[in-house]
């Protein structure tokens, strides 16, 4: 074989077919060369691949486009031809493959009719939003999960969208599909129970209880008028069926307006019924306990076990800090942490606060220094948040050994799912609490794995999976 054969040239063509099966035009779409063969072309390389879906989805939409407006040349009414209105802006709309100027005929309104304006663009008032939905699914998809920036430079890596998009037109898109999603959530309502007593026991027995995690978690402010009000709340929250089923809301705490219809939503897409059994876990804050109330007349309120120990974790560690093992004062401390532990298990708050205070003060009788002040305020603050939660400790070992649920976060906590991966990872990322719930809204659908079933409700022709391309003939 000589060398003579190369460069290899293929030519890639779309052939446009008449509904007689025709064909109307063919459009040179792209020429591939290649050499003798290396690794690197085997096949198409990205940047071929983005060269040739944009060019393809250019004479796509340019024969769509062309049928549209063709349609549009004549009134539905009488039939008689549109006219035309001279010079047409370009349409930009952007796509997975593109950024499109589409020519935005606008035509005369036909007199037999009535109409408030003299003329119009039909395919400006086909394509309301200048995002193509599939681009806008990705795109709020992936915002949802990292950063903007990030976004933009993943999207703009695989895609041939070149610089159509930056982090500022992905924010709006994400804040403009978080908003629709929140337009479809009913009117506020302080109480969620319908019915009276007779009617709930007509109900069908309820399956097993659901169990609802909620948290809450600071995020840093973009309005920062003074340190205190450097942060404000997020408040997230996970509702988890018998069967393990678990759904997850979230919202910035006194900016949304509807905490309880939101709520309220997840629990009956949960299945819940009047009569059904729901154990609501937190960790006792008084905004998390307001929320749950009038819910279902079922309820009961626990504080999650996760909470307990999380805190119990903290100061083990500090205890550890007060000496080398064998140094009397951290034994001492870590024993009786232990205890505590073991007290609060079982429900037992007597006895727990008591232990806490006597290693209070074991620690305060020995020389303090740093460590020990800190353990001590810790001890403080543990003292007071068991005291304040009295009344949501249950027995925990005897609804363990009963298999009811004590804690939704042995896996992880809520919050840190839902919030703090995207929204407090780095310290310097700051948001408005109109943007912090937007992205909220988006990023549980897209943890929950709904945003596409969401997208599908909007646009019904829009593709749930992926689907295989017919071969041409
Ligand atoms: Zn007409």
């Amino acid at each position: 074989m000589t060398g003579g054969r190369w460069p290899m040239k293929i030519k890639v063509q779309v052939v446009i077919e008449s509904d007689g099966g025709d064909t109307k035009a063919v459009e040179n779409i792209a020429c591939l060369e290649r050499g003798p063969l290396r690794p690197e072309d085997l096949g198409l390389t990205l940047a071929e691949a983005k060269n040739l879906l944009e060019s393809v989805q250019c004479t796509l939409v340019e024969q769509q486009v062309t049928e549209y407006l063709e349609q549009q040349a004549h009134c539905p009414g009488c039939g008689k031809k549109r006219l035309r209105k001279g010079a047409h802006h370009p349409l930009v709309y952007r796509t997975l493959f593109g950024k499109l100027r589409l020519p935005s005929t606008r035509f005369f309104h036909c007199r037999c009719q009535l109409h408030a304006h003299r003329t119009f663009s039909p395919l400006a008032q086909l394509l309301t939003e200048r995002t193509a939905p599939e681009l806008l699914c990705l795109e709020t998809k992936f915002a949802s999960l990292m950063s903007y920036g990030l976004t933009v430079d993943i999207l703009q890596e695989v895609l041939p969208i070149g610089n159509s998009i930056n982090a500022a037109t992905v924010r709006n898109n994400v804040h403009a599909v978080g908003q629709r999603i929140d337009k479809e959530l009913g009117e506020e309502r302080m109480v969620f129970i319908d019915g009276c007593e007779f009617d709930w026991e007509q109900l069908p027995r309820p399956d097993l209880p659901l169990t609802v995690g909620l948290d809450g978690g600071y995020v840093h402010s973009n309005s920062q008028s003074s340190r205190k009000e450097g942060w404000f709340e997020v408040i997230a929250g996970k509702s988890v069926t018998s069967e393990g089923a678990s759904k997850c809301f979230a919202f910035v705490n006194n900016y949304d307006s509807k905490p309880k219809r939101r709520l309220f939503e997840v629990l009956k897409s949960q299945g819940m019924q009047t009569n059904q059994q729901v154990t609501f876990m937190s960790d006792g804050a008084d905004t998390v306990r307001d929320l749950q109330l009038y819910m279902n007349p079922n309820a009961e309120h626990i504080l999650d076990w996760f909470h307990i120990t999380m805190r119990l974790t903290v100061m083990r560690q500090m205890a550890k800090g007060l000496g080398p093992p064998g140094f009397e004062l951290r034994e001492l401390a870590l024993k009786q942490l232990e205890q505590i532990k073991w007290f609060l298990w079982h429900g037992n708050t007597f006895h727990a606060l008591q232990t806490v205070s006597w290693l209070q003060m074991d620690i305060d009788a020995d020389d303090p220094t740093e460590k020990h002040k800190k353990l001590l305020n810790k001890l403080d603050e543990f003292d007071a948040y068991i005291r304040n939660n009295a009344g949501l400790i249950p027995n925990y070992g005897e609804r363990w050994r009963y298999g009811e649920s004590i804690s939704t976060a042995f896996v992880e906590s809520t919050i840190n799912q839902v919030v703090s991966k995207r929204m407090v990872k780095k310290q310097q990322m700051r948001w408005s609490q109109r943007g912090a719930h937007l992205l909220l809204q988006v990023r549980t659908r897209v943890l929950d794995d709904e945003l596409r079933e969401q997208f599908q409700k909007w646009y019904p022709r829009f593709v749930q999976q992926e689907q295989p391309l017919k071969k041409a003939a």
